[in-house]
Order: C-alpha cells, then structure tokens, then sequence
C-alpha cells in the first residue's frame, strides 16, 4: 500500500538540472523518509553538451557524451521513467507522459530548451540544429556527402555551395563549431578529397550583432575574432539573416545572397512547447519566472530550473544564463529547498556568482574569463580540457575522452562518419555511375 504521507516529488528532464536535482535530493533524504522521487527523460541518456563540437567532428566519438542514466542511478532510491513528456497540469497537479497520468505533489520542471528560428520558417526547414547527440553525428555525415557531391559536381556554382559551411550565432556554441568543423573540414580534405581546391572551402560565422562572445568582454571578443580570421573564417558582424531561399541565405541588409548547403543554426534558444501552454508569468524567449528559491511564485511546489527558468541574482537581479555551469548548481538549492519541504526547514536562495565562460576555439588555442582573469591561446583551451573534462559524468568516459584527446595530437583524427550516413542519390551521380559501368 502505498504510504498517503509519501511526498510524491516529479523530476522533469535528466539534464544537467533534473539529474543532480534527484542524486542531490536523494543524498540529503534519509533513508527512512516518506518521499518517492521520479525522474522522467525521452532519453535514457544524459547528454555532456559542452564536448559535442568535437563528437560533430569526430575528435570524440559520441557516445562518450552519453552517460546512461540508469547506470548513474544505480543502487539509488530513485525511480527512472524513459518517457516524452507530453503535457503539465499544474492545477490538476499531473502530468502526461505517453498515455498515462503521473500524479505529484512536488514538480521540478528541468525540460531544457530547443532551438530558436525567431519565426524564420525557411531557416527551421532546412538548418541543421546543433542541441544533441543525434544534431552532432548527422552534421559529420552532411559534411562528407558534400564533400562527396562536390567532387563529381562540374558546375563551379554548385560546388561553391557544397563547400560553403554557415554557422549562424556567436555566442560560445557558434563560435567552438565554427573553429572545429573549419579544422576538420581542411582535415577532411587533405587526408580524402585532396583533388578539391582548398581555395573553394569556405566557412563562415554570422552573428547579428556587433560582436562574438559579448558576455566575454571587448577584448576576448577580438582576440576569438583574430584567431578565427586567421584560420580563414570569414566573421560577418551585424548580419540579420532573413531566410533560406533556393539554396541561398539572405540577409536583411543590400549584402549578395550566399549561396550554402549547410546552415548550423546557433542563434538563439527557447523553452520547449509544452511550456508555453503553462498559465504562469516567462520572458519574452519563454523562460518561466522563479524566484529566489527556484520556484513558481504562487505556486510553492513547483520548482523551474536550468534553460526553462528565468532567475535573477537576488541582490544584483542580473538574469542567470542558460548554461550547464547554473543548471548544474541550480540542481543543489532546488534539492535542499525540496528537503526542507519534505523534512522542514529554511528555504536556500540561489545566489552563484558566475564563474566566466571557457570557450575552445580550436587546435590549442581558447578563451577563458575564469572569475575576471582574462586568458587567450593555449592556457585557455588547456583550462578548458581540464575543466570539461573532470565535469563530464563518469571516471571511465573521462579517461576514454582523455584518450582520445592524447591520440588527436599524435594521430589524425578518424574522419568516417556512421554507416547510416548514406550519400544523396542526385543526378550527378546516376551519371556517373551509368558511365562508369
Ligand atoms: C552544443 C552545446 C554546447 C554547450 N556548451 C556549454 C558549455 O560549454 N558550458 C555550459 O555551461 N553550457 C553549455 N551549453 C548549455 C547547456 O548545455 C545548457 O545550458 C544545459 O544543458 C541546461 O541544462 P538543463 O538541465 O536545463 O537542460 P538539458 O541539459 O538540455 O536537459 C533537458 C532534458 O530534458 C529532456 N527533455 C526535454 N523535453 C522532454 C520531453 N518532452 N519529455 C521528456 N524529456 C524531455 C531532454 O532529453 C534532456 O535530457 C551548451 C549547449 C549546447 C547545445
């Protein structure tokens, strides 16, 4: 039977705020505690989002990023449910997984975001997103078909097309893809398509505003600006995409369309769907207002964490952003403000001072602003490794991806893509192999 003064306590997404809500919460019930805890993701992984750059360019294989979440609750009190959540009723308090109805008396909401289109309906057609483990892997195997198409494609503007790679947003994921698949790409070329002119590979970063990075500051902005120049990406500032039409993005300014058959679209989150459908107070990209203790104003059961939520800093009322560094450490105070609801107790508000942002960019080289100290070149990138590294979930991950990095910079990198990476069947090729054959 169950016990009727069992707090039924829902988790909402194994991401990086739901799991260490549930191991931190699990940790801080006794054992004798009449509390139930269940967390609900549509994977049965969790994703380490800051490597996938290099899992896209193969430098890590990615299922080293996945950590499986029934392994990581092992021998925990903690009952794990693999479902799509469909819907959230938070006056009936339940929730619709699938065909069935979950009951709570305590909701963590922890569902991430998706990509942001701003309404460009061509753009979402047709961009690659850059979110999950699947985005990464079907991104490696794009870029050799394109490869592969351009190599049989005579018609210069076409084969411009296939060589010409867009990313779109300089924030810390745009601009660590564009400096990975750049080196990957020439990679790529030397070591299988070595007949293709280098001169026609082409890589580009557009961001809409005045610069890269701004969260950074100035001058790491420009130092990440440089070095990407350097490599030969080609940084557009100020550039508003307006759409993809017939295989050419357009801008929102009198520039020339560029013609491009990848567009990775880095520009912007929001909150998924099933959110927008809540009656409760969001920002304009749809994150849901909590406060300082992480939960719905009005609404004390009902916490918000990591992307989905908007959360001030108490006394500077900055906006926390939407990074795996808050969600992570959103993930303690929501747990010990669920173990005083469960147990009694004072409520913890969420204060964290932002430590600064890592961001790789490339080959031995990065960006770091660890607690103001500004670092370029190698020390960052160094700083960066270490810190991911010793972040990503499991000691057996960590030395594997450790290995691997050690093999990068002895060997080549294993450029294959995955055996579903089934090349276009387009006219050029039907050509070619009637010829040949
Ligand atoms: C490519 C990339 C690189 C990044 N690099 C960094 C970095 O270097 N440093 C940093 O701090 N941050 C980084 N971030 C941001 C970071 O990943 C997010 O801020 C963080 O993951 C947010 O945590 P979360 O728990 O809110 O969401 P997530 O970690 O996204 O977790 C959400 C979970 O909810 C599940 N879910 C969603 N919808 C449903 C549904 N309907 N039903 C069931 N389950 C569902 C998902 O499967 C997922 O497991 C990066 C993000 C990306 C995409």
């Amino acid at each position: 039977m169950p016990d009727e003064n069992e707090k039924r306590i829902l988790i909402l997404g194994a991401g990086f705020a739901g799991l260490y809500t549930a191991l931190h919460l699990e940790k801080l019930l006794g054992p004798g505690t009449p509390a139930q805890i269940t967390l609900v993701d549509r994977n049965h992984y969790h994703l380490f989002t800051p490597m996938l750059h290099e899992a896209a360019t193969g430098m890590i294989p990615t299922g080293l990023l996945l950590a499986p979440i029934r392994r990581i609750l092992h021998g925990r009190r903690i009952r794990f449910l693999r479902a799509r959540v469909d819907a959230i009723d938070l006056a009936a308090r339940q929730v619709t997984v699938c065909c069935a109805q979950i009951p709570y008396d305590i909701l963590v909401i922890a569902l991430g975001s998706v990509t942001n289109f701003y309404g460009l309906e061509s753009v979402r057609e047709q961009a690659f997103e850059f979110k999950n483990a699947e985005d990464a892997d079907r991104l490696r195997c794009h870029v050799i078909n394109c490869f592969e198409a351009a190599t049989r494609e005579p018609d210069p503007h076409r084969r411009r097309a296939l060589l010409t790679f867009v990313v779109v947003g300089g924030g810390c994921t745009g601009v660590e893809i564009v400096t990975e698949l750049d080196e990957f790409l020439e990679h790529l070329r030397q070591e299988q398509y070595a007949d293709l002119d280098p001169a026609e590979l082409h890589t580009v970063l557009v961001e809409a505003l005045g610069s890269v990075l701004p969260q950074m500051g100035p001058s790491l902005a420009q130092s990440a600006i440089r070095r990407m120049q350097r490599m030969g990406i080609e940084v557009q500032l100020d550039t508003r995409v307006t759409g993809l039409i017939d295989g050419e993005l357009t801008f929102a300014d009198e520039r020339d369309p560029l013609p491009t058959e990848t567009l990775i679209w880095t520009a912007g989150i929001r909150v998924p769907q099933l959110l927008d459908n809540l009656p409760l107070e969001k920002n304009r990209l749809g994150r849901i207002v909590v406060d300082s203790t992480l939960r719905v104003p009005g609404m004390p059961h009902v916490y918000v964490l990591g992307d989905a939520a908007q959360a001030n800093h108490p006394e500077t009322g900055v906006v926390y952003p939407p990074t795996a560094q808050v969600a992570y450490r959103q993930a303690r105070v929501a747990a010990a403000n669920i173990a005083a609801d469960v147990e009694g107790g004072t409520y913890q508000p969420f204060d964290f001072t932002y430590i600064g942002d890592l961001v790789s960019l490339g080959r031995l080289s990065g960006v770091a602003d660890p607690y103001g100290v500004k670092l370029r070149g190698w020390p960052a990138w160094l700083m960066w490794k270490f810190y991911y590294l010793l972040n990503l979930v499991g000691w057996q991950n960590r030395l594997r991806v450790a290995l691997n990095w050690l093999l990068a910079l002895l060997f080549p990198i294993n450029s294959s893509s995955a055996p579903q990476c089934l090349p276009d069947c387009d006219e050029e090729l039907c050509l070619l192999v009637e010829n040949k054959l």
